[in-house]
């Protein structure tokens, strides 16, 4: 019987579905599109053609019908209570996570997450699959899907396959702990075309097919085990909206909450931002303790110099996350209690999720942007900072562990390890000549004003279509 489903000629496959559910006063169900740089370059790219995303809805239990919203169609996955603890929290967050960033926490490994990874990601390629048109491009994002290329080749092998890791691909040493390395990196290898954030992270890859499955590699390419076929893995760097986000910080509402934020911490003549998803690649630890060792020897100190910490929520029932909220708690209470002032507490901390408005505000009202992470793939708040300053105002103090470091090169850089060299460039970003600080806000701009995320979206597709042939078998009847 034929299908009744519309079909797509581009697929987007995430975690999450771009979209939040919203229950309003009277009890009526809406959807609203989450913010975030994805959604914004997939319209761009949707806008051209019509495209579908499969991705969870967010809640536990059956998923919601398919619906389009803003000119995309959205098909739910379901997702059990059981499966967000195990998939999710479990195996994405408490395994994949920690591995993929350094193992700055150990890694848990449980094989039950295990099995719930490769159900839910068989649930994922299944509904690509009844989705996707004859000969569609179908990209996968990020590594909660990392068994979805394969298992969508074996559905479908009509159609093109991309995947995009958003955070790093750990060195071979690292990446070689799981106990699942060969299925995830041969889920990999069902694909066309793998994306990663820098070129060490395809590298990464392409070692780890070397090394741990024997497959031949010559420069960005592996073949695939009993095939001619062969897959490219490259670097293609993620980026922000650099036009829609630079419009809203220069709207005079959002320039006059700017000044207000400045007033209301008492007009400080330097004040530091952190802005951060309270995760223990952030660096949020090391940060703290280079700015309380500056406050203790008096080389900083409130009222003149303060620092707001903007610490979002995040992965509240994985016990790594627990701890690390605590320990930043007790940290700013004791910076506070030894260092703050009646009046002028040296570290304002917010524990909170604020509009794409309030964000911008933030970023205009801060001198010195602190972003100093263990590890990140890339970073998106670096570039969300230096998009917001077109007053050319405002220094970045960026980690070399990070990705967006790669490309903001002008940027004060620092490795957050070395807690000395941390408050050198701290000292330095402020004390700097305006002038020279303008110099190199304009040079980060650029980078950013022309590597926006319409631009990485489209890249990215033009190297999937690019992606090197290979034999096909004759289209579906
Ligand atoms: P990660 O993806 O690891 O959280 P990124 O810096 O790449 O880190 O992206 C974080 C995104 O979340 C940015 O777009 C940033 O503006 C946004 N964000 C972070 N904290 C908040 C907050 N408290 N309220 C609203 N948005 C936030």
């Amino acid at each position: 019987m034929p299908s009744e489903r519309p079909t797509f000629d581009l697929v987007v496959a995430a975690n999450r579905l771009p979209v939040d559910k919203v229950v309003t006063d009277d009890g009526e169900v809406e959807w609203r599109r989450s913010p975030g740089g994805l959604v914004t370059a997939m319209e761009s790219v949707m806008r051209s053609q019509p495209g579908a995303w499969v991705g969870w809805a967010g809640d536990a239990g059956e998923a919601p019908d398919p619906f389009d919203e803003d000119g995309i169609h959205l098909h739910p996955v379901a997702l059990s209570a059981d499966e967000i603890r195990d998939y999710y929290e479990g195996f994405s967050n408490d395994t994949l996570w920690p591995i993929y960033h350094d193992v700055i926490v150990p890694a848990t490994f449980h094989r039950e997450w295990w099995a719930a990874y490769r159900a839910v990601n068989e649930r994922f390629a299944r509904a690509i699959a009844e989705v996707a048109a004859e000969g569609a491009r179908v990209w996968v994002q990020d590594y909660q899907l990392q068994l979805v290329p394969m298992l969508v080749r074996q559905l479908r092998p009509d159609v093109r396959i991309g995947w995009f890791n958003h955070i790093p691909f750990p060195p071979v040493e690292l990446f070689a702990q799981l106990p699942w390395r060969a299925q995830l990196l041969e889920g990999l290898l069902g694909a066309d075309f793998l994306g990663f954030q820098r070129q060490a992270d395809a590298r990464n890859f392409v070692r780890a097919c070397r090394q741990l499955l024997g497959a031949p590699t010559k420069r960005d390419r592996v073949t695939v085990e009993g095939t001619q076929r062969q897959v490219r893995a490259a670097a293609i760097p993620i980026s922000v909206d650099f036009q829609g986000l630079e419009q809203l910080a220069k709207r005079p509402d959002v320039m006059a909450r700017a000044r207000e934020i400045r007033e209301s911490l008492g007009n400080p003549k330097v004040l530091m931002l952190g802005v951060d998803r309270l995760d223990y690649t952030k660096g949020i630890r090391h940060r703290l303790k280079a700015y309380e060792e500056l406050l203790s020897e008096r080389r900083l100190g409130p009222p003149e110099v303060t620092l707001v910490q903007v610490a979002t929520p995040s992965r509240e029932r994985v016990e790594a996350y627990r701890m690390l909220r605590a320990e930043i708690e007790q940290t700013v209470g004791r910076i506070n209690g030894d260092l703050g002032q009646i009046g002028a507490p040296a570290v304002h901390y917010l524990h909170h999720s604020y509009p794409r408005e309030e964000m911008a505000a933030l970023f205009q009202a801060a001198d010195v942007m602190l972003v100093t992470p263990l590890r990140d793939g890339m970073n998106l708040v670096a570039k969300e900072y230096v998009t917001c300053r077109h007053d050319l105002g405002g220094a970045l103090v960026l980690s070399e562990f990070t990705g967006a470091w790669h490309e903001l090169h002008q940027a004060f850089a620092c490795n957050p390890h070395d807690i000395e060299g941390l408050k050198q460039t701290i000292l330095r970003a402020i004390n700097t000549p305006a002038k020279d600080k303008q110099r190199i806000m304009k040079a980060l701009r650029r980078r950013v004003a022309d590597h926006d995320v319409q631009r990485w979206a489209a890249r990215y597709l033009a190297a999937l279509d690019a992606a090197p042939e290979q034999p096909r078998p004759d289209p579906r009847g």
